[in-house]
């Protein structure tokens, strides 16, 4: 494991962080502008060093993943961020009303203070950097806890932020959960969450004692319906990508498939086409990420059980196993027929198996989704767009890719997030400079006002300048 000198106490790096962001609230747009290139100039140096720790932490996960879904993301959005901190920041004049003329009016954008950001595990960068990033484009400092269950990267990731930044700006706080909760309960002025739903509830309501303002980025059962319409094996390849990246371990990977009868048979044998066309070999494959821990593979494990238990048929992914073989490489699956009561069809499944759910009609499919908690992607596969439309207006998700999974995230214009429980706040481009912005309404009154007509008493020369206002508006 990479050597790192402890972190410094949590509490005094909160309180320096707190003092500077009360001492200079406006942080200039130079300061933020050299945080970012500080933030870009680490990750090109230690690119590589960063991606073996990740692949330290799975046992098995290609650099080539963490280089495009951590590393190439980062580097987008600081470039995004360096590109628009000055234009973002910039005071904008409003239209004023005519019953406040010639007084004027401007939102300045002010940073929030101090911003802590929990982050999981499956993109152990890209979820811990990129909205610390963005929280020091709109100037406020940050404080980052990463997660314990990749103690490599949370480690170089604070060896290498404390090299670069003073506390006062970025710091890194590690450990477990005891560690996150305490974390939690600091009164920072935004608390930005990465994780579960069940955590994100925990962190809601610590925060709330503070009356700290969250954003909570959750999971959940992201649907991936395939219409009729649908050119079958192309949706398939790209279901089975978003599947198993990262061996399904990423928030918007289609949780479960939603298909016809008809479509049945032809799904399984483009499914199993997929798999082998995009991973030759399975375990041993470098290519295909090992689960994160014993615990999270057994889990995933017991739910196939427990399904088949209940008279699911599993279908295994037939590509071979190569040599040397991680242990916790987890074979595809297929579930087919698992009861509605199976707890994999309940709760967000987070690995490679794959649920299948037929439905026949759209109104099926539509109440299918509607009758359980709002998701945080949603992908339609087809040509008939009455069709896709009719989805889009009648369901509810964080964000919708249509005719592919997981693009809607990559698209820096788009803002990304989820609703219910799947969270709540959204980031990533302006959307995610605002989100760590206070925007202040300001009026400026001018001396030509003719406000004191408003004034009691209430006789008849304010009923006669009510009058003229009304006829105004
Ligand atoms: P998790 O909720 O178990 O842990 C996330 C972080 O919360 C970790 O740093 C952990 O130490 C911390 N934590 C644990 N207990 C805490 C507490 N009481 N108070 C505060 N923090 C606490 O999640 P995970 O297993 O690391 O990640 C997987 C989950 O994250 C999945 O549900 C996935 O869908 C979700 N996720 C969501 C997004 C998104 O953008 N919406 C992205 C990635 C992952």
């Amino acid at each position: 494991m990479t050597q790192t000198p402890p972190d410094l106490p949590m509490r005094a790096v909160f309180d320096a962080q707190y003092q500077a962001s009360r001492r200079s609230p406006l942080v200039d747009v130079n300061v933020r502008v050299d945080r970012l290139r500080r933030l870009q100039a680490m990750l090109d140096a230690h690119e590589q060093i960063l991606c073996e720790a990740v692949e330290a932490d799975f046992g098995v996960r290609s650099a080539a993943l963490t280089e495009v879904a951590d590393i190439f993301v980062l580097r987008s959005l600081i470039g995004q961020l360096l590109k628009n901190t000055r234009r973002w920041s910039q005071t904008r004049r409003v239209k004023t009303p005519i019953y406040l003329q010639p007084g004027h009016a401007r939102v300045i954008r002010q940073p929030l203070g101090v911003v802590g950001v929990i982050s999981p595990w499956n993109y152990p960068l890209q979820l811990a950097i990129g909205p610390a990033a963005t929280a020091m484009a709109a100037g406020n400092r940050v404080m980052i806890k990463p997660s314990e269950l990749t103690p490599h990267a949370s480690a170089l990731m604070a060896r290498l932020i404390h090299e670069n930044f003073a506390a006062e700006e970025l710091s890194v706080q590690q450990g477990g959960a005891d560690v996150a909760a305490e974390f939690a309960s600091l009164p920072f002025d935004h608390l930005f969450f990465t994780g579960s739903t069940a955590v994100g509830r925990k962190v809601a309501a610590e925060a709330a004692n503070n009356l700290t303002p969250t954003t909570l980025e959750l999971g959940g059962k992201s649907p991936c319906i395939i219409s009729p319409s649908a050119d079958l094996d192309e949706a398939v390849v790209k279901i089975v990508h978003g599947k198993l990246i990262n061996a399904g371990q990423t928030c918007i990977a289609p949780d479960y498939v939603l298909i016809s009868h008809e479509q049945l048979p032809a799904f399984e044998a483009a499914w199993q086409a997929a798999v082998s066309k995009l991973f030759p070999t399975l375990a041993g494959n470098p290519d295909y990420a090992a689960i994160i821990s014993d615990r999270h593979h057994a889990r995933l494990t017991s739910l196939v059980e427990e399904a088949r238990a209940m008279g699911a048929r599993v279908v295994e992914a037939q590509a071979p196993d190569g040599p040397d073989g991680h242990g916790r490489q987890l074979r595809p699956v297929l579930l087919l027929d698992a009861p509605a009561q199976a707890t994999i069809l309940k709760e967000e499944i987070f690995g490679p198996v794959l649920p299948v759910v037929v439905s026949d009609t759209v109104a099926e499919t539509i109440h299918y989704i509607n009758e359980r908690p709002r998701p945080l992607a949603l992908y339609w596969f087809g040509k008939d767009t009455s069709e896709r439309d009719n989805i889009l207006r009648s369901t509810v998700s964080g964000g919708v890719t249509v005719n592919d999974t997981l693009m809607h995230i990559a698209h820096k214009n788009l803002a990304f997030g989820g609703i219910g429980e799947s969270g709540w706040g959204a980031y990533h481009g302006e959307t995610g400079f605002a989100r760590f912005t206070h925007e202040k309404s300001v009026f400026y009154q001018s001396p030509l006002a003719m406000g004191h007509l408003f004034y009691p008493p209430y006789g008849e020369r304010f009923r006669q300048v009510m009058g003229l206002i009304k006829r105004l508006l």
